[in-house]
């Protein structure tokens, strides 16, 4: 029975390119997951898209002397470029900026009106008297008012993670030209976040199955009580309000942007000629929906955005949120203003994609923050892919190849070592495909290697290149053994390292795309014609920790 599946990623604001922290937050563990389910056989879709409206974008803008939307087109052609040769197969990568998007957001906006979930009120609008405008949430600065710290942006502060309304900060600076701002009054609608109080609750309390940090962090801002939110305000870039005397103030895009899986779904489905194709997803009971967000998202996902599906009905909630901490840098935080980051397009230029997707899974911040270093980006590069898995596929794939007429050879008899691997290569399907369902991205990667190491172990003991000499059959025997434990490897290694996996489905002789064979154990058929085995990974210069190292922290003219 085919599952449907629906893996909604994080918006990345247009503001910018990607860096390694969006990577290992949200797309990679993300895109690990649709492939695993697709080689399943089940039915994904996975969208996401540039989010193109929020205030860092128009502040960016404004810095570079472009218009917002020639900066956000532009980085929406880098993430599409970023995704296709990072390996995250998105079904649609679509932007905020459509007219199917803005559609999907007001007819929420009208149905929770209609519904009496979203009501008008006067609020005092922060305007700066130096600058002639109304200030966005982005556009301050101060003290908050919960941590005190000084930190603090008009609509969160990131020391202690508390969203708030624009107002309640101290001490609020304009963030263009330092001045104090004054509050001028100004109609705005707000959401009623306030009556899903009890509903959230009770729904929460059910999501046993999400990851610790997703929960409590859920709870404790369910404790604190939930305040109702402005969802429109005074700027003229954004969404517009599709209700009549508002045409000069635009929906917040914390409102909006999480609108985007929806009416991405509702885009995809156009684009498969079949309009109401999205409805299986989002309606049926049995579909699932999981949500792939870095942890500064989770109160977006597990509180917001489920109260507004409640309000406007009929729309399945997500099933889970498993959000991921934090990736520090060399040790230290990730800073973009301090260029205290590595950039996507920056590390495509010089290297594969399969080894960084491997370095972040098997070091992912799923249960706290981790962190990546050169130094260990050319460790596990070295040691594992090149000399632990790439070795050993190599080995087996060339020596079958030269002494066997490039096929698959006929095995003897297996003895206990070999059927004792055999069933190592059984389990470790079933002990990934049970942690992989799970998104215990970690666990699964660290099981398929270990699996590769003992895979070696037995080739060292059966030693195929020296037997050969006294009995062919034996060592035939032992490499069709180990090709049926490679042939594994490439499946349950696929989600993770997918460009290594299609070549080395290639090698051992199959056809067409490794994600239609399925994840199920497969035999390799005997006299099967190998493809001309190359090596899988390619050894890196030590002399890269030192240069990539010094590239860190520079900014760019
Ligand atoms: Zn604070
Ligand atoms: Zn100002």
């Amino acid at each position: 029975m085919s599952e449907r599946i629906l893996v909604a990623v994080a918006w990345p604001y247009a503001d910018g390119p990607l860096h390694l922290g969006h990577i290992a937050g949200a797309y990679l563990p993300a895109d690990i997951f649709a492939r695993y389910h697709r080689i399943k056989g089940n039915q994904v879709l996975m969208v996401s898209g540039s989010d193109q409206h929020g205030t860092p974008i128009t502040l960016k803008a404004e810095q570079d002397g472009v218009t917002p939307g020639e900066l956000t087109a532009a980085c929406h052609r880098d993430f599409l470029e970023s995704w296709r040769r990072l390996g995250i197969s998105f079904d649609l990568f679509t932007t905020t900026g459509t007219e199917n998007h803005a559609k999907v957001t007001q007819d929420i906006f009208l149905k929770l009106l209609e519904e009496g979930y979203i009501y008008k009120a006067i609020v005092s609008q922060p305007y700066c008297p130096q600058c002639w405008r109304y200030l966005p949430d982005r556009y301050i600065e101060g003290t908050c008012p919960f941590c005190g710290s000084t930190a603090a942006r008009g609509d969160q502060c990131d020391d202690c993670g508390k969203p708030m309304n624009p107002g309640e900060m101290l001490e609020p600076r304009c963030r263009l030209c330092g001045g104090t701002p004054q509050f001028q009054d100004s109609e705005h609608f707000f959401f009623k976040l306030s009556d899903f109080q009890k509903q959230l609750g009770d729904w929460v309390k059910k999501q046993k199955h999400w990851r610790p940090n997703v929960r409590n962090l859920t709870k404790r801002y369910l404790k604190e009580g939930l305040r109702d939110r402005a969802i429109t305000r005074d700027i003229d870039w954004g969404v517009a309000v599709p209700v009549k005397g508002y045409e000069d103030k635009r929906i917040y895009v914390w409102f909006e942007a999480v609108i985007g899986y929806l009416s991405a779904s509702k885009e995809w489905a156009k684009t498969q000629g079949d309009g109401e194709g999205w409805r299986p997803f989002w309606e049926e009971d049995k579909a699932k929906s999981y949500y792939f967000i870095g942890k500064d998202n989770i109160p977006f996902h597990t509180i917001i955005w489920p109260a507004m599906l409640m309000g406007y009905g009929g729309l399945n909630l997500p099933y889970d949120v498993p959000a991921n901490e934090f990736l520090t840098i060399e040790g230290k935080k990730l800073s973009t203003s301090r260029n205290w980051a590595v950039w996507v397009p920056d590390y495509l230029s010089r290297y594969d994609p399969d080894p960084i997707r491997y370095l972040l899974s098997i070091n992912m911040p799923e249960n706290g923050d981790t962190d990546f270093s050169w130094r260990e980006f050319l460790r596990r590069n070295n040691d594992e892919l090149v000399a632990t898995y790439g070795n050993l596929a190599h080995r087996v794939l060339t020596f079958t190849y030269r002494n066997f007429e490039g096929g698959v050879p006929q095995a003897g008899e297996l003895d206990k070592p070999s059927e004792a691997i055999i069933n190592s290569a059984r389990e470790t399907l079933n002990n990934m495909d049970g942690l992989l369902s799970k998104c215990h991205f970690k666990q699964a990667i660290m099981a398929g290697m270990g699996l590769a190491h003992q895979a070696n172990r037995y080739l060292d003991d059966k030693s195929p290149w020296k037997v050969i000499k006294e009995d062919r059959q034996v060592a035939a025997t032992s490499l069709y053994v180990a090709l049926n434990v490679i042939c594994q490897l490439k499946t349950m290694l696929y989600p993770f390292l997918p460009f290594s996996s299609q070549k080395l489905h290639e090698y051992l002789g199959f056809a067409g795309k490794i994600e239609d064979y399925g994840w199920d154990w497969q035999d390799l058929p005997v006299g099967q014609k190998l493809g001309e085995p190359k090596p899988l990974f390619t050894k890196l210069d030590d002399k890269l920790v030192e240069e990539e190292t010094a590239r860190l922290g520079q900014v760019n003219c």
